[in-house]
């Protein structure tokens, strides 16, 4: 029975994967260095070079375990010197200064494992960092391909919460993630991106760069945003007969589109992309296609663009046809997304050459040449499109980079992979439909799989994030935070004062690093060694910004002036807005100093207006509110008056009306009987208020009637007894003949005839005017307002005027309660 121990040590039959890695180890270690050269010294290089030394045609890093020079045209002032570390320190240093006698300066230096001479089983991917230490964290993508790629160039898988140097996520990771990420640590999403990964915001980006540099910028189909661009868009289609395709703000693998040549039958509310329909696209076999261009951007500030030379075409699986009403609504003959396609059974799984719904760029780059088209003319107009829709975010993408990646002195903390979807037309031209900022690295078909994995694998590698030192760059931050809390206990032991500049030296000289200016995060040096490392490590990338032409670099630098253009930048929605409401503060602003001004020169007439306007403002109110109470007491004193004259006159219709009896003192608070108020209005319907009304003002008519009469019957007896005074004896009182008088004008005139009144003794005058006196007094004592008031409240003759002209009385009558008045 073999023991334990044997069973332990017995060796298992390895995999591919674990006999790539021994025969790794085996392996001897290589130094990674690259050097700058000035101009005159890359000539002389350049010469020695023709006759001693291998030129490469391209940048790719083919180091086949031997030291190599490396030059090319484009990249020439940079210079890969790749030696075997395993080599005696003698013969390093005689190799370095035979080979390279006039390096300017050393870029960066790296510890590197040689590619080694096996191929693996099933995959061509060969590891090309190791030793380095590297891990990442993939976490958070559902492409398991990346975690694959990266374990197999020699990255560490490990979980978020550890110390990562590269984390590789799908979603766009939250602002609290970047700010507390350390120095040495890239993540792949730059923060702001999403300016051009909207459809709404990147066609409002473009729109406006479109009018800054009408010129430069047809680089996409016209585009409007809805229903904000409502009008612009129907104004257009009046002016021209067109298709249009709507797509929804925020989605994505063709959900929701759809063409149609009539606006309007489009809903005014809905949050919609309307661009012009690009009805004759380039076909290829009949069919309408898209490409997705990955392209690389490793940093912001300075801008650096790659462009991945491999991508996809993606074909459509109906033959196309300009559209019509008929076939508008054929999603498999006019969208080209792959979600899509795969669902219609035309859909051709081919191996990504000629055939099939998925092609490689290279198929297709194959298919041009063919065609005698021009296929770099070609891709340099589909570079500058790329170059300008990512320009058109750059202020944004470096405000926000610079925000929150304050500390990232040594490598650049994001890098990110595009997915450019590009239209073709008839003419080859490119327009820029969209933009994704996770583009799928699924692996569903053979091409997806060649072109996916090559691309993550020279992203990985492109990155320079094998030129910091982690372990270096903890130690620094330990020893700066520690600095940092003990600076006072350092001081104090001194004996110097708080404060003291350059007491401590700074953590970053400390290591070796250089100061970075202020508003740059990399220093110069770091750039210098990222910018050599991305020179030597393009894979089958080609680099588009910085262009390699100078003219197109001058040409491209307009453009990051736009911000400057602030009259033409201005006038967007949201700016119009704003500027109407600085116009609208403007106006308000100029009118106080008007009124301010008015007032100063009203002061100086008058010294009255040296009181504060508050203070003038209430007096004014008050002034306001008594004039209304004055005008409001005459109304009511003349109402008073009137009625005291009605009811002055000595006439029987006060009797007949019944206000004679009411005329009684109303008893004190305590004395008065408690009355149960009652609203006789209540339970009077309409018609026979009204007929209450005509009643009562046929009745004051023909009191009024009565008391004309007996006005003239007294002037008249008056006037006779003046004339009869000496003869007139034992004349009846002026009021009995007054009575005695018949009640219509002719009976007075035919009785005057007749007869013949006597004088009105003094007695009787003096008992006349008594009378009146008492009659008068009994009225001015008594509250006659209110009891006509009351008395009218009682019949149901208050009006909705009554009320409102006399609330006070009504309020009195409420809460004191309605005196009992007799009724007639
Ligand atoms: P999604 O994000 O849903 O994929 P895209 O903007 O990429 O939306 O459009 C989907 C497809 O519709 C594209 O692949 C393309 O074939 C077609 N398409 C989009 N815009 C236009 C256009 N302006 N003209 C012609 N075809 C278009």
């Amino acid at each position: 029975m073999p023991s334990k121990k044997n069973g332990k040590t017995r060796r298992k039959p390895t995999n591919a994967y674990t006999r790539y890695l021994d025969a790794q180890k085996s392996l001897p270690v290589r130094r990674e260095s690259v050097y700058v050269l000035s101009k005159q010294q890359r000539q002389e290089q350049e010469q020695q070079q023709s006759r001693q030394i291998k030129l490469l045609p391209d940048c790719r890093p083919h180091a086949k375990g031997r030291p190599v020079w490396r030059s090319r045209n484009d990249v020439d002032h940079f210079m890969v010197v790749t030696e075997d570390h395993t080599q005696s320190g003698q013969q390093q240093q005689q190799q370095l200064s035979t080979g390279a006698p006039q390096l300017d300066a050393i870029c960066y230096d790296v510890m590197r494992e040689p590619l080694p001479p096996i191929h693996m089983e099933g995959t061509d991917i060969v590891p090309t960092i190791r030793g380095t230490r590297l891990s990442i964290c993939a976490e958070h993508t559902h492409f398991p391909l990346v975690s694959r790629i990266a374990r197999s160039m020699g990255f560490q898988q490990v979980p978020e919460h550890r110390l990562w140097n590269v984390q590789w996520t799908d979603c766009t990771p939250h602002h609290d993630l970047l700010r507390g990420m350390k120095r040495f640590q890239q993540i792949n999403h730059f923060p702001g991106m999403m300016e051009i990964c909207r459809k709404d915001l990147l066609s409002r980006n473009l729109n406006r760069m479109l009018k800054m540099y009408p010129g430069d910028y047809r680089i996409f189909p016209k585009t409007w945003l809805m229903p904000t661009d409502a009008y612009d868009v129907a104004t257009y289609a009046s002016k021209h007969k067109r298709t249009y395709i709507l797509k929804p703000y925020s989605s994505g693998r063709g959900r929701g589109i759809w063409i149609t040549p009539d606006l309007k039958t489009v809903s005014k509310r809905e949050k919609l992309i309307c661009q012009t329909y690009i009805e004759r696209p380039l076909l290829i076999d009949g069919f309408k296609f898209d490409l997705r261009v990955y392209t690389l951007i490793t940093s912001v500030d300075p801008l650096r663009i790659f462009v991945y030379n491999e991508g996809l075409a993606r074909f459509a699986t109906h033959k196309y046809v300009a559209p019509t009403l008929g076939n508008s609504h054929n999603v498999y003959m006019h969208l080209t997304n792959y979600s899509l396609n795969r669902r219609n059974s035309n859909y051709n799984v081919g191996e990504g050459a000629d055939g099939g719904s998925k092609r490689k760029l290279s198929a297709f780059n194959k298919w041009l040449l063919e065609h005698s088209y021009d296929v770099a003319e070609f891709w340099a107009s589909v570079d500058d499109a790329i170059i300008k829709t990512i320009i058109s975010a750059w202020p944004v993408l470096k405000h926000n980079y610079h925000v929150c990646f304050p500390r990232h002195d040594k490598i650049q903390g994001c890098f990110q992979l595009l997915g450019f979807d590009i239209l073709v037309d008839w003419k080859l031209k490119p327009y820029i439909l969209e933009v994704n900022h996770t583009p799928s690295l699924s692996a569903d078909e053979l091409v997806d799989k060649e072109v996916k994995r090559a691309l993550i694998r020279d992203t990985l590698n492109l990155l320079t994030t094998a030129l910091v030192d982690k372990e270096q760059i903890i130690r620094d931050d330990r020893f700066k935070h520690r600095t940092r809390l003990l600076r006072k206990v350092y001081q104090n032991k001194r004996g110097m004062p708080q404060g003291t500049p350059g007491s401590f030296p700074s953590p970053g000289r400390e290591a070796g690093g250089c100061e970075t200016p202020m508003g740059q995060a990399c220093s110069i040096g770091a750039l210098a060694q990222q910018i050599a490392w991305e020179e030597s490590h393009l894979g089958n990338y080609r680099r588009i910004m910085p262009p390699m032409d100078s003219d197109r670099v001058n040409y491209y630098c307009k453009f990051y002036d736009q911000t400057k253009h602030q009259t033409l930048f201005a006038n967007t929605d949201s700016s119009r807005r704003r500027e109407q409401l600085a116009h609208q503060a403007m106006q308000r602003q100029y009118r106080e100093k008007r009124q301010q001004e008015v007032l100063k020169q009203r002061k100086q007439q008058d010294p009255l207006l040296t009181i504060s306007p508050v203070v003038l403002q209430s007096r004014s109110r008050k002034e306001e509110v008594e004039t209304q109470r004055c005008k409001h007491r005459a109304i009511i004193a003349r109402e008073i008056y009137r009625q005291r004259e009605l009811l002055l006159a000595p006439t029987c219709a006060k009797e007949h009306l019944g206000i004679w009896q009411s005329v009684v003192k109303i008893p004190k608070m305590e004395e008065r009987p408690r009355v149960r108020v009652v609203r006789c209005t209540r339970g009077v319907s309409r018609p026979q208020r009204r007929k209450q009304l005509r009643n009562v003002s046929r009745r004051v008519r023909q009191q009024r009637e009565i008391e004309r009469e007996a006005r003239e019957d007294t002037r008249f007896v008056e006037q006779h007894a003046m004339k009869q005074s000496p003869r007139c004896q034992g004349a009846t009182s002026q009021r009995s003949v007054a009575k005695k008088r018949s009640r219509s004008q002719t009976l007075i005139c035919r009785s005057i005839d007749k007869w013949a009144p006597g004088t009105i003794s003094d007695g009787e005058q003096q008992e006349h005017s008594i009378w009146l006196q008492e009659r008068t007094k009994q009225l001015n004592g008594s509250n006659l307002r209110e009891m006509i008031f009351s008395k009218m409240y009682q019949q149901g003759h208050l009006t909705k005027n009554d009320i409102k002209r006399f609330p006070d009385l009504l309020f009195h009558m409420l809460s004191t309660g309605v005196p009992t008045v007799d009724t007639p």
